[in-house]
């Protein structure tokens, strides 16, 4: 029986096991894949405070990781498949086992959303990519695309131009939504090439990505850009399959808490990128992660204090 499970070995869910395992309680951290999150693929955090010439995200969040460890957190490397919330003691489910916990943080977080297009699924790990720090180096002196209009096409672009000899950046609105700067960098790098109001209508290739059939927004038009790779950034979702049937998401899908991270659920909380929240950061997920914990802390002796 642990005090507290923690959904997600991200920035909230690490931040979130620093602050519980430091308190005493008793604490496991579910992680499907390894301990980061999204931040730990990020090439170079510029954001985070503390680091003037910015740091790489795996080390910043693998730090993270070894400070929760030196705490006294417990790590479980296994994908969570469903909760039971009924009761006072609730129940984790994964594949494996299930963990019988009184408090729960989810911090879940999100998942690039795909363009949903064909050859999309087929060409995955075969030029279609969500990451280029992952996959960037794959395509040295190569002509890759860029699908989005936010910062991350932005910033995720301009990195590529490290191994590709071309990026075309495709945004399927007229104008992109990000800081000045992030643009003006894009902008002034010789191998970064814009296409705007333009969508990205099939995927296509033999063995692996060759071709993008494009079609302008408003012409409807279509043409050919042939290319060996294809980098996708049209925002995310949240991973919240496991917990819909107990706690209430907004339009969106994402998770809606109260200032102090309750969900809907008693003595479940939700902290991060899965909740609805207007920022979307390193920074932001941390502060929800000690908030979250501090909450439950609260939670867990109010319940001891009714119970005596
Ligand atoms: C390429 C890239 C660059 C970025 N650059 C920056 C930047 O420069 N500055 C900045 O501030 N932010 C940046 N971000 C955003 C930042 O990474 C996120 O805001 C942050 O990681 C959110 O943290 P989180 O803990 O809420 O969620 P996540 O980081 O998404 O972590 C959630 C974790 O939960 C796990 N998980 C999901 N479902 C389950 C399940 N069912 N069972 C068990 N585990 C599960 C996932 O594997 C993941 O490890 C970047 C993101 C990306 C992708």
């Amino acid at each position: 029986m642990y005090d507290l499970a923690i959904i997600g070995g991200g920035p909230a869910g690490l931040t979130a096991a620093i602050y519980a395992a430091r308190g005493g309680l008793k604490t496991v951290v579910l992680e499907s894949m390894m301990p980061g999150g999204q931040a730990a693929s990020a090439e170079k955090i510029d954001n985070y405070p503390g680091f003037p010439q910015g740091i790489s995200g795996f080390e910043l969040t693998n730090a993270f990781y070894q400070q929760a460890i030196n705490h006294g957190a417990e790590f479980i490397f296994e994908t969570v498949t469903k909760m039971d919330l009924t009761e006072t003691i609730k129940k984790i489910y994964t594949d494996q086992r299930t963990i019988e916990c009184r408090a729960v943080i989810i911090a879940a977080g999100s998942k690039p959303r795909t363009l949903g297009v064909k050859g999309e699924d087929t060409f995955h790990g075969r030029g279609v990519s969500y990451c280029a720090t992952c996959d960037g180096a794959f395509f040295k002196d190569k002509k890759v695309a860029v699908v989005g209009g936010g910062s991350m096409a932005l910033v995720e672009g301009e990195y590529l131009t490290k191994f590709a000899s071309e990026v075309i950046i495709i945004n399927p609105r007229n104008q992109f939504r990000a800081p000045q700067t992030a643009l003006e960098k894009a902008q002034n790098n010789p191998k970064v090439r814009f296409i705007f109001e333009t969508a990205v209508e099939e995927i296509q290739g033999e063995e692996k990505v060759e071709n993008l059939l494009l079609r302008q927004v408003k012409t409807n038009e279509k043409t050919n850009l042939p290319v060996d790779g294809v980098f996708v950034y049209m925002g995310t979702q949240p991973n919240t399959k496991f917990a819909v049937a107990y706690c209430q998401t907004d339009d969106k899908g994402y998770i809606i808490t109260d200032q102090l991270l309750r969900t809907n659920v008693e003595g479940v909380f939700a902290a991060g990128d899965i909740r609805n929240t207007p920022l979307r950061q390193v920074a932001t997920a941390v502060g929800d992660g000690a908030l979250a914990a501090v909450q439950v802390e609260k939670y867990l002796s109010s319940q001891d204090k009714k119970e005596k």
